[in-house]
């Protein structure tokens, strides 16, 4: 059984952010994909819940007046895959989405979830490392909004404080218009598996050359992290196979994977360095670039 004490649904993201500081020890739940199964595993600090599962308000992902687009936190991955708007810009995070999970878990897992439970396995957070995403946080004094890259604060610790709720996230039109991208998730299995790695690149050329380069990963390290010193090392390059065997030698300068009981530190530098080529290549394919 769960040792649930409370569990109170909020009608508005506002009165989750007042529940929330009302009750000091509660959390949030918004599909408990993660939420049910620390509960289940008797973790402590999940005995009190705040039930933002099925809030219209944060469930959207459209343009706003500038072309940027927004996605709610609440949007499963399943709406993911099927937004036309999401596969028409930003392909690279439907192919993130597919990778989640099975049909079941697709259908009930936000995108918030996904993010705000900490873990470096994050599927969708590669690519919104790659995009700058930025994340739009309601909280009691009213909203802030804060990239991606400042979210991670560790294993499992993220730049929340009780009484913030993540409304959703956005992407300016300057950081998906004139790119293409790919995320590519290594498991052990094809379905229902965790992330042994996951990569997303997104990049720009221009007359052949590498006018932006972005390369981000699951798994590499403690938090999810894009590899800088390498975007740096190869911006302003023409596209060759040169420069794809020089992100792969680059690449793991930028990184710190770890063992654990899914693989080895040396296997996962493997993969990443592996990933680095085969998901560059992909995107000058998409690209239109000959290699
Ligand atoms: C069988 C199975 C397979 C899985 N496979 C994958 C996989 O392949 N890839 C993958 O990345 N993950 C996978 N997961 C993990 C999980 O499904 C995802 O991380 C999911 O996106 C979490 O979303 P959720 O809505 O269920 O989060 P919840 O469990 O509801 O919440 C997760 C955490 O985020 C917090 N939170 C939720 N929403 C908000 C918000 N709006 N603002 C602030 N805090 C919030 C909660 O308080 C909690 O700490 C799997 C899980 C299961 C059970």
């Amino acid at each position: 059984m769960f040792d649930l004490k409370t569990i109170i649904k909020a009608k508005t993201i506002d009165q989750a952010v007042k529940l929330l500081i009302e009750n000091p020890d509660a959390k949030l739940i918004a599909g408990g994909t993660d939420v049910l199964i620390k509960l289940k595993q008797g973790k402590d600090g999940y005995a009190r819940l705040v039930d933002i599962h099925d809030l219209e308000a944060l469930n959207y992902i459209r343009f706003d007046d500038e072309k940027n687009i927004l996605i709610g936190s609440g949007v499963v991955f399943s709406q993911i895959i099927q937004s036309d708007i999401i596969r028409d810009t930003i392909p690279m995070l439907c192919e993130a989405a597919k990778s989640v999970g099975g049909p079941q878990i697709r259908n009930i897992a936000t995108m918030g979830g996904n993010i705000c439970n900490g873990v470096p396995s994050a599927d969708s957070a590669p690519s919104l490392f790659a995009l700058n995403a930025l994340l739009v946080i309601q909280r009691e004094k009213g909203v802030r909004q804060i990239p991606i890259a400042d979210f991670y604060k560790g294993p499992g610790r993220v730049n929340l404080n009780q009484g913030d709720v993540l409304i959703g996230f956005k992407i300016t039109r300057d950081n998906y218009q004139g790119y293409k991208g790919c995320y590519y998730k290594y498991a052990m299995r094809n379905a229902m598996d965790i992330a042994t790695i996951g990569c997303a690149v997104s990049l720009k050329t221009k007359n052949h050359v590498l006018v932006d380069y972005r390369i981000a990963y699951g798994v590499a390290g403690p938090v999810p992290l894009r590899c800088h010193a390498t975007e740096q090392a190869v911006l302003h390059q023409a596209v060759s196979n040169a420069l794809v065997d020089k992100i792969s030698e680059t690449v793991e300068n930028d990184v710190n994977p770890r063992t654990s009981w899914r693989a080895s530190r040396d296997f996962r530098m493997n993969i990443i360095k592996e990933l680095s080529k085969r998901v560059t290549k992909e995107v000058f394919k998409r690209a239109g670039e000959k290699l």
